[in-house]
């Protein structure tokens, strides 16, 4: 009976072991994925900025979408999907989604009107970003992918970096911080006015 006992103590306190494991290595599993989708979406940044590169030098511009870079200057055209897209279909592009292939990925100095973003109305994503360029240099981000938490950005000078979704606020010399606030607002003054 003593020994009974003593299995069911053993087996029951392995249980609630188990019952509590459960959960933290889902979690885990969840962390290494979320890990493993985050570098496997940096490679793509790192292929993209290439790409981007080497149009630029045959073109001395960039190009008006990343589906310009494709076949030329980027034969696969799954680079342009995050590993986020392709397990979930997610796509986080704020009206600013390629036109011509599905892509995870903002292009900031894409071709479209800033529309709804800072209430930029008419004003380029293009044109913007080159404003904010001349205030804060090439820190500001070329291609971003909203699909993590926090967003991951490839800057201009081909750094990745990551921010809060506004990642003008993570400018970190206030100098520059202020005159991006004050961009926006003569940006939106001039859809007003
Ligand atoms: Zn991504």
């Amino acid at each position: 009976m003593k020994t009974l006992n003593r299995s069911v103590i053993v087996l029951s306190v392995g249980c609630s072991l188990l019952v509590g494991l459960f959960p933290i290595t889902a979690r885990s599993q969840e962390a290494s994925e979320t890990t493993q989708e985050k570098e496997a979406c940096i490679r793509n940044l790192k292929q993209i900025y290439e790409a981007l590169q080497a149009y630029r030098r045959d073109r001395k511009e960039l190009p008006n979408w990343l589906s310009d870079l494709v076949p030329k200057y980027l034969k696969d055209p799954s680079v342009l999907l995050c590993p986020v897209t392709r397990r979930t279909g997610r796509v986080e592009t704020f009206g600013l989604g390629d036109p011509k292939l599905t892509a995870s990925y903002i292009f900031e100095f894409c071709d479209a009107e800033m529309g709804k973003i800072y209430d930029g109305g008419k004003i380029k994503m293009r044109d913007w970003k080159r404003r904010q360029m001349g205030l804060v240099g090439s820190a500001v981000p070329m291609v971003r992918c909203h699909l993590h938490s926090p967003v991951l950005n490839l800057s201009f000078d081909g750094k990745v970096f990551e921010s809060a979704d506004t990642w003008e606020n993570h400018v970190r010399r206030s100098g520059h911080r202020s005159a991006l606030r004050a961009e926006t607002q003569s940006g939106r003054r001039r859809v007003s006015g």
